[in-house]
């Protein structure tokens, strides 16, 4: 098949892309390298079946392509609030973009949606027909509320429309290409604790989050994009839950640094509870992740010190 995959020398996209070509695909990978990089598809580069295209899906395009997979948007927060009117827009307008190619060329797409829709869950775990406790004023909102619409634009395509759609709730998702800058708990921690720093735990520490080895992610979004009559959404995560301390601890460990912990402030509307339910991925994917934590960490620190040993 030829694939499109938009934000594709993303960390998760980059590695979608590789995964692809590894399956015998076509892949046009589409950036606007706003947080992306050549650095993440450099080794894809000579590949006669990989097409690189600088692009922002805020404008529209045309391409004949069989699979869509949406990843363009900015994923951590200090990124997606750097300029928060140009995330509303990539979430609405570029999926709407993409929307109107999947119709016009008969591609089925898959739209990369969050557990940001579920905000500051009051169901634990969460579960994929709990409507969510999200704040439409807030400094995540820009993120979360456009995720949201994009959701909608989706299954408005697919009732009025016809379009064959997949939709995904990714949670936190971790590993090698991850941006060093992009001030997420699992580079910010790995960073610091390799350097010796302290590490920078916001609050106390008691929320939790539950993260995903960004391989078995990539499994399920394959599996959910080829799975026959079911549409989604449906969670992918790993359902392994840890406080942020819990886990500044873990790292501490993994890496036998000499960092020390220490606390500041909580940001705005940072949820407090965070882990999927995969009932449903297992059920209807025969997906559950594979990764523990202790390895695909250390996987992760291994790709942040060859870089800054290269640095
Ligand atoms: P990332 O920032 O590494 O990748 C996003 C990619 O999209 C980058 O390459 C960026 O340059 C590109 N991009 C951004 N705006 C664009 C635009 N307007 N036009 C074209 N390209 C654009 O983030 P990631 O972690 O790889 O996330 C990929 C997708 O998965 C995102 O849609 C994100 O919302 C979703 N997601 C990720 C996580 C996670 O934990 N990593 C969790 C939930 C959802
Ligand atoms: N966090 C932290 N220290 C950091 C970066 C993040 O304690 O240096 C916390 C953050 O407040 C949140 C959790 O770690 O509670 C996950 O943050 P991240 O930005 O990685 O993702 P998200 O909040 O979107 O899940």
């Amino acid at each position: 098949m030829r694939i499109l995959v938009t934000g594709g020398a993303g960390f998760i996209g980059s590695h979608l892309c590789e995964r692809l070509l590894g399956q015998g695909h076509d892949v046009i990978c589409l950036d606007n390298f706003f947080t992306g990089s050549k650095d993440n598809i450099i080794h894809l580069m000579d590949n006669h079946r990989f097409e690189l295209i600088r692009h922002d899906i805020v404008e529209p395009i045309l391409l004949e392509v069989d699979r869509i997979y949406n990843l363009a948007c900015p994923a951590s927060p200090v990124h997606y609030q750097y300029n928060p009117v140009k995330t509303v827009k990539t979430s609405v307008m570029g999926t709407i973009n993409m929307l109107g190619m999947a119709k016009r060329v008969r591609a089925r797409i898959l739209q990369a949606s969050t557990s940001e829709v579920y905000g500051d869950p009051q169901i634990h775990p969460q579960t994929e027909d709990y409507w969510g406790n999200v704040n439409p004023i807030g400094i995540r909102s820009c993120y979360d509320e456009g995720k949201r619409v994009a959701e909608t634009l989706m299954m408005d395509y697919h009732r009025q429309n016809g379009v064959d759609i997949r939709i995904i709730r990714i949670f936190n998702t971790y590993g090698p290409r991850m941006a060093e800058n992009d001030g997420r708990v699992v580079s910010n921690f790995i960073l610091q604790a390799l350097g010796n720093h302290d590490i920078t735990v916001y609050g106390n520490g008691s929320q939790t989050r539950s993260f995903c080895y960004v391989d078995d992610l990539v499994e399920g979004m394959i599996r959910m994009m080829e799975c026959e009559g079911f549409i989604g959404p449906v969670n992918l995560g790993n359902p392994v839950e840890n406080t942020i301390l819990e886990f500044a601890e873990k790292i501490i460990t993994i890496t036998g640094s000499r960092s020390k912990i220490i606390f500041k402030p909580l940001p705005q509307d940072d949820p407090k509870q965070r882990q999927p339910n995969i009932s449903l991925a297992t059920d209807k994917l025969g997906w559950k992740p594979l990764v523990d934590l202790e390895t695909g960490l250390g996987r992760t620190a291994d790709y942040f010190a060859a870089r800054s040993g290269k640095g």
